[in-house]
């Protein structure tokens, strides 16, 4: 059993169904649309979290309609798969989402994993504790950036906000009072872009998008609850992370750790790394702060060796 309630009401017919372990990766929160097109965001919580609370509200697994992918990654797509299966249902994603979506293959690509280490790596991890995500997914449709989702009563309005990966969006709940803030999750870890496709100052930007949009609710992928309270101040908080890995990575560089690779061992952005896939995460989430730190010329890459040029 559960510690806690697996599914809450954000408002009618909107319920967020709770991933298991807090919904911690490789769990994920899903949010489930109890309307005309019964609707899931995202299909990263256990079935059995989903199933239960689709028996709580007079549904069973096959009623669900359409699942709704914020972006690619395994631990959203998680088991849309598998409920496709189930239920028959439709499942849509972003244009930019599509391919690695629907292809095991183009999903590692898009990551970075590309040597056959890192790949021996990453299908290790997937084994041990994503094994339902080893499969092609089919995608029904996509949706538009411009175009909210109709489920009936609700409507779902897309907040394309890439910097996380290039495809990933966010959802207002009926306009931008309430928004499903995906992966800008508002976690003690801070920002996550450890993908090729994914970039720092489209994540800041993305950020304070969402700040502008002075939402009274942000509901996380992998928090237990929606956050209300001083929600902008959250976010301004999940926002200094950029400024503050910048300056330790300065401040490392400095005391001269002049490689990337030396950077990670520290590592700089994860507190431990908890399985080696996560060195390769590591590492290009250093690349992009080095890369936008040379642009600023703050810091020099030659040659491999790093060289801090001003503070
Ligand atoms: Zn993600």
């Amino acid at each position: 059993m559960s510690e806690y309630p697996v599914h809450i009401e954000i408002e009618p017919r909107v319920h967020l169904v709770r991933g298991k372990n807090e919904a911690r990766f490789p769990e994920a929160n899903t949010l489930l649309i109890d309307d005309e097109i019964l609707t899931l965001v995202d299909a990263g919580s256990h079935p059995e979290q989903v199933f239960s609370t689709l028996r709580d509200l007079g549904h069973q697994p096959e009623d669900i309609d359409r699942i709704v992918l914020t972006h690619y990654h395994a631990d959203h797509k998680g088991y849309a798969a598998y409920l496709r299966r189930t239920s028959d249902c439709e499942v849509i994603c972003h244009s930019l989402a599509r391919d690695a979506v629907e292809s095991f293959e183009t999903m590692m690509k898009t990551i970075g994993i590309v040597s056959p280490e890192t790949k021996e790596q990453w299908l290790n991890l997937l084994n041990s504790r994503l094994p339902h995500v080893q499969d092609d997914y089919i995608v029904d449709g996509t949706f538009r950036d411009d175009k909210p989702i109709d489920c009936g009563e609700v409507e779902l309005i897309p907040i394309h906000s890439p910097g996380h990966t290039h495809d990933h969006t966010c959802f207002g709940i009926n306009g931008h009072e309430k928004i499903l803030l995906v992966d800008i999750d508002l976690t003690e870890f801070g920002p996550w872009y450890g993908n090729i496709v994914s970039d720092l100052e489209d994540f800041i930007r993305s950020i304070k998008g969402i700040i502008d949009l002075q939402p009274k609710m942000g509901i996380s992928s992998h928090l237990l609850n929606p956050v209300t309270d001083e929600l902008e101040e959250q976010l301004s908080r999940y926002l200094a992370f950029f400024q503050q890995r910048d300056d330790e990575i300065l401040h490392k560089i400095a005391e001269g750790v002049d490689t990337v690779k030396q950077l990670a061992q520290i590592p700089i952005i994860y507190p431990r790394i908890p399985h080696p896939v996560y060195f390769l995460f590591e590492e290009i989430m250093l690349d992009k702060h080095i890369e936008f730190l040379s642009k600023k010329d703050l810091v020099l890459l030659e040659d491999g060796q790093l060289q801090v040029l001003r503070t």
